[in-house]
């Protein structure tokens, strides 16, 4: 079995299970603990809505495969010949002005650099100069929807030959539609190769530990971006993430707004702390703060970890459109299966 729908369901069902108590502080959530999927709160909508997070997933998925069905079968291609970026943020524009890839048709909770960065490809900027450069531009809205692309280089490293300058440019142009800073880009890397580390756990079924999974996707992220000229001005921002001692790090250390290094860094402090799914989720929405963008990103490492079966039933039965999104992730993990 693969592991396609549950890093990307693992990820929804996180983003449902924050968005009714975002933008809450951490001192609610110590009060008044999330247990279970709810609704009303923050945009007044029923318990299983999902939001931006996962409307931009889903049009990258959708954007990803329809990249495959037009080049994928033309000889010797690279992973950035075979993605057409223009596909992929043609169908982020459509969230944005016209709420396709939503629960309710229309568009909700719309961070700031994604819609600049979507305005300026509407105004007819090309898409992967289309994300803000600016040191305030490092929102975790291009990391809360990078996974798509760790399964995409996975399986088509089947087939094609990928290298990893490829590899990286491709997740470094993934964040650029809407994220184009080195520290956005660089998030978007560590956290893909940590989900390659995962996705190839489950795969080859090595049953490795997360502690050991994560620590090899951070050792080589560190590996790449240290002898890289562009990004090595960023690297001292990464510095708890690379001494592997975030884990141990106190609660109060972990921070968990809207700034993507803090989501990284909660992502991996939720995962070493916890046993399940469940509790990984839940402990990441109990955070406090960007409740929704946390737990859907840690949630789709934990959903490719703990695999579907753990996802509580319960939580998938209640999202918003559940026919629309499996349908969704059939049509990007099909073609990419049979590439195996
Ligand atoms: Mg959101």
């Amino acid at each position: 079995m693969d592991c396609i729908k549950d890093g990307i369901i693992g990820q929804i069902v996180g983003d449902a299970l924050g968005l009714p108590v975002q933008f809450e502080p951490r001192e609610f959530r110590d009060i008044d603990p999330v247990t279970k999927m709810t609704g009303n709160g923050a945009f007044d909508l029923p318990a299983g809505s999902w939001s931006d997070d996962s409307s931009l997933i889903l049009a990258t998925i959708d954007g990803l495969s329809k990249s495959l069905k037009k080049k994928g079968d033309e000889e010797n291609l690279s992973l950035n010949d075979i993605i057409d970026y223009d596909i992929i943020m043609k169908n982020f524009s459509l969230w944005l002005n016209d709420g396709k890839f939503t629960p309710y048709g229309f568009a909700y909770d719309i961070g700031g650099a994604t819609m600049d960065g979507i305005k300026r490809y509407d105004r007819g900027t090309e898409p992967i100069l289309s994300g803000g450069i600016g040191e305030r531009d490092n929102g975790n809205g291009s990391l809360m929807r990078i996974l798509p692309i760790a399964y995409f280089i996975y399986y088509l490293s089947k087939k094609y030959h990928i290298d990893e300058e490829d590899k990286m440019t491709a997740i470094h142009n993934l964040s650029s539609l809407t994220h184009r800073h080195r520290r956005s880009q660089l998030c978007c890397g560590i956290y893909t190769l940590i989900a390659l580390e995962f996705i190839e756990n489950h795969e080859k079924e090595s049953n490795l530990g997360l502690e050991e999974l994560i620590a090899n996707g951070i050792r080589k992220s560190k590996e790449y971006y240290s002898n890289n000229e562009e990004f090595k001005g960023q690297l001292h921002h990464f510095d708890r993430v690379f001494s592997l001692n975030i884990q141990n790090l106190p609660r109060d250390e972990i921070k968990s707004g809207g700034y993507t290094i803090s989501s990284l860094e909660a992502s991996i402090w939720c995962l070493l702390n916890n046993n399940s799914y469940k509790d990984t989720v839940l402990e990441a929405v109990n955070l406090g703060y960007d409740t929704d963008t946390t737990a859907c990103i840690v949630g789709g490492l934990a959903g490719i970890y703990y695999g579907y079966g753990d996802i509580p039933n319960e939580w998938i039965d209640k999202l918003a459109k559940l026919d629309y999104i499996e349908d969704l992730v059939d049509k990007f993990s099909h073609p990419l299966i049979d590439l195996l």
